[in-house]
């Protein structure tokens, strides 16, 4: 008896050796505890400072590329450089942004390095770095967004057809349409182009959208081009190694060396269904190359007919038939 209460005992003692240990640890905590717990919360004010400006660069920039179209379409004015012009006006709003930061007593840059053609041609690169102090914590961080310029909450029109057509008569808009009126036969004329006429009150599409119909072939596929036509009625953009990318639009260049954009130019409804040939319907052969194309009658109504006149290399891409 007297020696099981001994090992008893014992065993207590074994147990009462880390319990002292944790005691020791305990206050070691309550004694230091104030800095780490400092550190904490200022490391968590940096990350989520550095949270609510990658989330906010995107919108920032999705509200600048609007607003560069749209000054372009105003004055119908090319810019010199637009990747400088974005990146400036886009440092402005996200320096807007970092000023109410630096009432809270933390110190935040986000400096706009370059905004340029992304291999996406819906969207457009930028790259930053942002740098946030809050007492000892120091956050650095570089970012690379590749920003839609197809979001529907900040719908981005084209420029193009306005900075073109600005010395040749008006254009109008008309919901997402782009109406023409004689701008674009006084322009194609000016360039000595055949059967300019077929573009007088012709239309392109305002907004720039992605074409849901990919592979581009299907918009042939269907036996009355019912996919051209939907395509058309909704005034869709497609991928195009020829047409120019959105930076390169708003200054006024129709090609260029950077993964672009083609829409179709549609002719008003025609009442001539044997004329063969004009323009090519594709914005940026119209307002560049200006080669021919062959007519297509894609739809028709009791008032006439839909047609558009294409080259075969187009024809090829969106799976229509050669002639
Ligand atoms: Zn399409
Ligand atoms: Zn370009």
């Amino acid at each position: 008896m007297d020696q099981k209460g001994y090992v008893i005992s014992g065993l207590s003692f074994l147990l009462i050796i880390p319990a002292i240990y944790m005691i020791a640890v305990f206050a070691d905590m309550v004694h230091t505890g104030s800095q780490p717990q400092a550190l904490m919360v200022q490391s968590d004010v940096v990350f989520s400072t550095s949270r609510d400006i990658e989330r906010n660069l995107p919108i920032l920039a999705k509200n600048t590329f609007q607003k560069t179209a749209w000054n372009v379409i105003r004055t119908g004015n090319p810019l010199q450089d637009s990747r400088m012009t974005v990146k400036d006006s886009l440092q402005r709003k996200i320096d807007d942004l970092t000023k109410k930061y630096h009432k809270e007593g933390i110190n935040v840059t986000c400096k706009i390095l370059s905004v340029d053609s992304g291999r996406d041609p819906f969207k457009v690169q930028v790259n930053s770095t942002i740098s946030i102090v809050k007492g000892n914590v120091i956050h650095r961080e570089n970012l690379s967004h590749d920003i839609s310029i197809i979001d529907p909450n900040y719908p981005v029109p084209d420029p193009i057809p306005f900075i073109k057509c600005k010395n040749f008569g008006g254009i109008t808009i008309t919901g997402n349409r782009i109406i023409y009126g004689s701008s674009l036969v006084n322009f194609l004329k000016s360039r000595n182009v055949t059967n300019a006429e077929v573009y007088l009150n012709a239309t392109s599409p305002l907004i720039i959208r992605e074409c849901p119909y990919d592979p581009y072939e299907t918009h042939g596929r269907s036996h009355i081009l019912t996919n051209l036509k939907n395509c058309i009625d909704n005034g869709y953009f497609h991928e195009s190694s020829d047409g120019a990318c959105f930076l390169c639009r708003l200054e006024g260049r129709a090609e260029c060396r950077h993964l672009g954009i083609e829409a179709f130019i549609i002719p008003a409804l025609s009442t001539n269904d044997t004329l063969d040939y004009a323009p090519c319907s594709i914005d940026h052969v119209i307002f560049y190359d200006g080669y021919r194309g062959f007519g297509l009658i894609y739809s028709s109504n009791s008032t006439g007919l839909y047609k558009l006149y294409l080259d075969n290399g187009h024809r090829t891409k969106y799976g229509l038939p050669v002639v």
